[in-house]
């Protein structure tokens, strides 16, 4: 995941980039952020990517996070895209040498100017295929890019096809009563339901494995 501990790879030379491979990562970038401080992180999350840091799967999240401990903010945002910060070393490496704390409680963040943007950006081949799943209504594209996540969680793992249940999303089922899986509030009227406005991709997952 390439967010604020991976980042200040961009403070060291490509020399030693290299041999941060060869150490296997996840501890050098640990190191890295005990040497060298950040004071506030500001992230781009507006249009991630599902899987590459270079782009090809655009994930429209519609988010900027601000935070003052990377290791809060990367398992926050771990989080977000369906991920327990447990399954990336370097987040509990980093914490466990003092560079900061993991997110404990969803009480730790503050959401402000609530987003109810419907427009979503064209999807690629690989996200078409994950909304396949998927029934849709005027879904905020954070609330949309969550449950992408998800989906593409579950695809790594090799169990996606066993999901048999259509989810339903969006403001449209405000209201409704149904039989499936909603995700978001909006969508409280179905049998089972993942609450949050917009979820994070591991609350929704959470529900998903139950469903297999
Ligand atoms: S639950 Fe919230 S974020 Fe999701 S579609 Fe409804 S209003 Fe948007």
């Amino acid at each position: 995941m390439t967010c604020a501990l991976k980042n200040l790879k961009g403070c060291i030379p490509n020399k030693e980039k290299r041999r941060f491979h060869t150490m296997g990562l996840h501890k050098p970038i640990a190191y890295l952020n005990k040497a060298v401080k950040s004071d506030l992180i500001i992230v781009d999350g507006l249009v991630g990517d599902l899987n590459f840091e270079e782009g090809g799967n655009p994930v429209q999240m519609d988010r900027i996070i601000l935070g003052f401990d990377p290791v809060l903010v990367d398992s926050y945002v771990a989080n977000l895209m369906g991920y327990d910060e447990k399954e990336i070393p370097y987040i509990k490496i980093a914490e466990q040498i003092g560079v900061g704390n993991c997110i404990a409680s969803k009480e730790q963040v503050n959401e402000l100017n609530e987003n109810n943007n419907t427009q979503k950006i064209p999807y690629s081949r690989e996200i078409e295929k994950l909304s396949k799943y998927v029934k849709e209504k005027d879904a905020c594209s954070a609330c949309y890019g969550s449950l992408i996540h998800a989906l593409a969680r579950l695809d790594e793992k090799g169990i996606l096809r066993r999901l048999k249940t259509k989810l339903f999303i969006g403001q449209g089922y405000k209201g409704i009563k149904g039989e499936g899986i909603g995700v978001g509030n909006c969508t409280r009227g179905f049998t089972q339901n993942v609450q949050g406005c917009p979820p994070t991709a591991k609350d929704i997952l959470e529900v998903l494995e139950k469903n297999l």
